[in-house]
This record gives structure tokens, C-alpha cells and sequence, in this order.
């Protein structure tokens, strides 16, 4: 179900990243209501795919009968785009590889418009215009248009950084908000968005084995940066953004006596599980997960995340020289961003 632009852009942004993307360019307009175009240089759709696209569970992701159990429980819609173009004026372009000339589909309403050959490149457009036209109470229930553009640039940030391999360029109403162009770790990513004074205190957890088939690596930011609620607890599940007050609980957890009660961390954590352990129907928008057998995968990662921390910590002050007591360093590290010369472009996340 398109829920509001988010959702959209959510959407959207997977299937680029799912098409094999090193390069996403997110414009929107009027909070996404008037426009949402996304650019990818992805793999791209041929002729037939591009007219199956549309098509109800016409989903690529189901190459064999196998698949269908693992995909139903994470990942699996198929649906994303009849969807948004019932509900929009939808125009996409999209060219392979191997094509010398690309295809473009219009959907009106989910009345198809028209098919036509047209020069492009390799890799896809979706144009998304006029959300909800049809829907006026729909489009009722939507904020104001700068709320939703924020919540659209803390998605684009989130993937920026949870996908560090990945250009981002994310424009709101003409103006740039987000481009990570040279920017490709995790920390020079947080560092960018959340502010540069953390990226000497990003602790990087390496790829670790907490139970079979299942992966976890993080990047902790030590405890002298806090924040007052969640949104910089950042959570990519098989390489999607994902929600989860199970996995919040646990970061918390790693933290405790770190930080202070009421204060919040800053971190990004990576899992990879098999998709037939994840369930995502459990929230509407779909993006609240659930984790099989989180209670045994829970103490585990809390002795990683916690080992990483406290060594962090026991390094840190042993060579810290006697004269800076630990206080005067954690009010170092909270200066407010607004004194840093190296601001980010992109401050609509900044808490
Ligand atoms: P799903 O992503 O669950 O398969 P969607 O409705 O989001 O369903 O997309 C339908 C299909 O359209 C995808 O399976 C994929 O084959 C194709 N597709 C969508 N977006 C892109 C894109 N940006 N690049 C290449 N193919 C795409
Ligand atoms: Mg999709």
C-alpha cells in the first residue's frame, strides 16, 4: 500500500539498488506530492520487461519455485509499481545494456497511456507526478509538504549510509540536499550526515558470525555523541532499511552505563540472515521486521557490539593524558554542529 512520498521513494530506491545502481539521483517536489523522480544506472529493463513491470506479482525476483517461500517473508511485493501508478501519473524510461534505444511506459491512474521507443541511457527513470490526485483523502491525510520532504531526505541519508558504495544525489525543490560523491566508507558517509565531529569516534565492528548463516558488522559511535531520541539508530536488514524495537533494544543494550538514560546512540548496524528467517508483514508499511529466533542471535550480538565499545573505551584512555579529565573531552565532541566548518550539505536529519 502507498502509505504517503516515503513509501514511494522507499520503493523506488530498493528497485535501483536491486537493479545493481552505483549511482541514484532523487528529485523531488513539493514534499514529493507534485514529483518524485528517481534516476538510476542500473541494469536497466528491456522491451518485455518493462510492460511486465507493471503487471500484478510480475515480480523478476522469483527465478525458481523455491524462492517464492524465502521472498513472501522479506523483500517480496511485486506490487510496488501497479501500486504507485494507481495512485499517480507514472512515466518510466528505461534502457539495458544491449539495447541501442531505450522504451518508455505511461500510466495515468493505472490506465495505460502509452509505449514508445525513445533515446536513453543505460539504466532507468521513474517519474512519479501528482501523488494521490485520485485519492483526495489521501492526500489529506499527508503533512505539510516540508514534513515529508524531511522524512524523504532522512530515507535518502539512511541509504546513503548504509550503502556506501552507492552515489546518492538527493534534490528538494531545485535545491541540492544530499551528494555523496567521494564519499565511499560508512564513516565518511555518518560523518557527512550526522556531523564530521563523530568520524574519529566511529567504532567499526568487522563482519562477525553470530550464529549460522547469519552476519553482523556495525559501526558505533563512542559514547561522548548522544542524541535525544532514535533517529540516528540506523538498521539495514539483507541491505534494507528496516525498523525494529527488538534491534533498538539490543543497540541500547551494548551501550548501558555508557550513556546516560534518555540518550540515545548513534550507529548503523549491517545484518544478513537468510530471508526465510525475516517476517515483514507485521506493520503495514512494512518497515517493522521481525527476526526468527531473535532471542537467541540477541546475547550475541550485545557481547560484540558491547566487546567493541569497551575496548574503544580502554584504549581511549589510556592515552589520553592525565590534564583532559574524560569531561571536558565529551564536551569537546557535543560542540554544536553549527561551529563546524565542514557542515553537510544535507542538515533536514540533523537532531
Ligand atoms: P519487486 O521489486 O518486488 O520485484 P516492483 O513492483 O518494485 O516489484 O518492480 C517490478 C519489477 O520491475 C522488478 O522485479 C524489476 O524486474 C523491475 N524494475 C523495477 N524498477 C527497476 C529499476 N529501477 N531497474 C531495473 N528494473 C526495475
Ligand atoms: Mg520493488
Amino acid at each position: 500500500m502507498v502509505e504517503r512520498p516515503l513509501s514511494v521513494v522507499k520503493e523506488l530506491l530498493e528497485n535501483s539498488l536491486d537493479a545493481g545502481a552505483d549511482f541514484i539521483e532523487i528529485e523531488i517536489r513539493d514534499g514529493g506530492v507534485g514529483l518524485i523522480r528517481v534516476k538510476d544506472n542500473g541494469h536497466g529493463m528491456d522491451e518485455a520487461d518493462l510492460k511486465l513491470a507493471f503487471e500484478r506479482h510480475a515480480t523478476s525476483k522469483i527465478r525458481e519455485f523455491q524462492d517464492l517461500y524465502q521472498l513472501h517473508t522479506f523483500g517480496f511485493r511485486g506490487e510496488a509499481l501497479p501500486s504507485i501508478a494507481a495512485v499517480s501519473q507514472v512515466e518510466m524510461t528505461s534502457c539495458t545494456r544491449e539495447e541501442a534505444v531505450g522504451h518508455k511506459i505511461r500510466i495515468d491512474g493505472g490506465s495505460f497511456l502509452e509505449f514508445s521507443e525513445t533515446a536513453s541511457t543505460p539504466g532507468t527513470v521513474m517519474e512519479v507526478k501528482n501523488l494521490f490526485y485520485n485519492i483526495p483523502a489521501r492526500r489529506k491525510f499527508l503533512k505539510s509538504s516540508s514534513y515529508e520532504a524531511g522524512l524523504i531526505g532522512d530515507l535518502v541519508s539512511k541509504y546513503a549510509i548504509g550503502h556506501p558504495a552507492v552515489r546518492f544525489r538527493y534534490v528538494s525543490n531545485g535545491q541540492l540536499q544530499l551528494d555523496t560523491a567521494g564519499l565511499n566508507t560508512a564513516e565518511q558517509r555518518m560523518a557527512y550526515v550526522y556531523g564530521s565531529n563523530l568520524e574519529k569516534l566511529i567504532v567499526p565492528v568487522q563482519k562477525t558470525e553470530i550464529g549460522a548463516g547469519r552476519f553482523l558488522e556495525a559501526w558505533l559511535v563512542r559514547e561522548e555523541i548522544t542524541r535525544n531520541n532514535r533517529g540516528q539508530e540506523v538498521f539495514f536488514v539483507n541491505g534494507r532499511l528496516v525498523k525494529s524495537a527488538e534491534l533498538s533494544h539490543t543497540l541500547e543494550e551494548s551501550y548501558y552505563t555508557l550513556i546516560a538514560k534518555g540518550r540515545f546512540p548513534v550507529a548503523l548496524l549491517k545484518l544478513t540472515m537468510p530471508g526465510s528467517e525475516l517476517d515483514v508483514n507485521i506493520h503495514p508499511a512494512k518497515t517493522e521486521i521481525k527476526i526468527n529466533g531473535y532471542e537467541q542471535l540477541k546475547p550475541k550480538i550485545v557481547e560484540v557490539l558491547k566487546d567493541a565499545l569497551w575496548e574503544a573505551n580502554i584504549t581511549k584512555n589510556a592515552f589520553l593524558p592525565e590534564t583532559i579529565a574524560p569531561a571536558a573531552h565529551r564536551e569537546e565532541a557535543q560542540k554544536p554542529l553549527s561551529g563546524d566548518k565542514k557542515q553537510p550539505v544535507y542538515l533536514v536529519s540533523m537532531r
